[in-house]
């Protein structure tokens, strides 16, 4: 990843010292004017998914859902460059030990966050390793079923409601009390592109994500007044295993080829291309960053502008 290098691109200033990480909210502390940022003569032009500004997040304390793999993997380490102190969990073991050996440095959690019992334990885990919380990312969320409505499940239904939905709710009612005694708190929940459009197929999804963002723009509402941020972003087709897997099962599902449904899928992205999972770290942590401390109540499509779902 090129965002190691970032912080030598290009120089940020604040024309106030950024607030210490731990502090109670204070929107007077809080800096107010920033210079543009420049890129230094000479310097190699940013690469796609660079991060071009010092975050000033030194020690902000993240946990992040589902972090073991995928864009929660991405998002935990994206943070780590800019000096974050990270909790990730995930639901299965096998790849946590790989990120105790790739990732040393960011602690980890077995946690299923459909699981109040769980939960519990997790937000015991945050207590203990970071002392306090400034940044929830719950990234956690499934696939669920690709199957026309009447054939979906019922317990296929309720478990991605479950992971993708609930889990956020029971996530975020541990971390409020943690949020609201701190300087630079905000939520980042992860909804989709199915979550601003219709998905044939994939209804438990689709209501899912749709359901993330009407939680999200209430809890912003909810706890703007604490000086909590509250977004939603809505990743597009993101580059990686998990896309190949949902377009293979949506070409199955409708009897064509992968690839026929992968040009639908770039058709329909104005850019022509699909995103990567650091593109969507990189919106995270600039919401979480103070740099983004006025922008709440959004579910922000990170997706190279895509048009529509097929
Ligand atoms: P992924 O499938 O690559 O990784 C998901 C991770 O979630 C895995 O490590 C898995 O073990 C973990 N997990 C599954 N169930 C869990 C549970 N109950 N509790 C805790 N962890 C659990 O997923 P991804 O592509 O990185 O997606 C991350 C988020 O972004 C999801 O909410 C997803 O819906 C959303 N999203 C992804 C895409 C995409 O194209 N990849 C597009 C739009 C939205």
């Amino acid at each position: 990843m090129g965002i190691a290098t970032r912080k030598s691109v290009v120089s940020v200033t604040l024309s106030r010292p950024s607030p210490r990480i731990g502090e109670r909210y204070n929107p007077t502390s809080l800096p107010v004017q920033r210079s543009r940022a420049t890129i230094a003569p000479g310097s190699q032009p940013p690469r796609i998914g660079e991060i071009l500004m010092d975050m000033k997040i030194d020690g902000l304390r993240v946990l992040v859902t589902a972090g073991a793999s995928g864009i929660g993997l991405a998002t935990a380490r994206a943070f780590a460059a800019e000096g974050a102190r990270i909790l990730i969990c995930d639901i299965d073991e096998k790849a946590l030990a790989a990120v105790a050996a790739s990732d040393p440095e960011l602690s980890r959690m077995v946690c299923d966050v459909a699981d109040p019992v769980t939960v519990e334990k997790l937000f015991d885990a945050v207590a203990a390793n970071l002392g306090g919380l400034d940044a929830l990312v719950n990234n956690a969320g499934i696939a669920g079923p690709t199957a026309a409505c009447e054939e979906v499940a019922l317990a296929d239904w309720q478990r991605t409601i479950a992971i993708n939905l609930t889990g956020q709710f029971l996530c975020a009612q541990r971390a409020i009390p943690l949020l609201k005694a701190s300087s630079n708190p905000s939520i980042a929940n992860l909804s989709s592109a199915a979550g601003r459009f219709g998905y044939p197929m994939r209804t438990p999804y689709a209501a899912s994500k749709w359901g993330v963002v009407g939680f999200s723009k209430s809890l912003s509402g909810e706890l703007g007044p604490f000086g909590i941020r509250v977004n939603a972003i809505c990743p597009g087709f993101v580059a990686g295993p998990r896309i190949e897997h949902v377009l293979a099962s949506k070409a199955a599902a409708r009897g064509v080829p992968t690839d026929v449904v992968r040009a639908e899928g770039l058709a329909k992205t104005s850019l022509r291309r699909f995103v990567t999972a650091e593109d969507i770290a990189n919106a995270i942590v600039f919401l979480a960053s103070p740099a983004g401390m006025n922008i709440s109540g959004h579910a922000l499509p990170v997706d190279g502008d895509l048009q529509a779902l097929m």
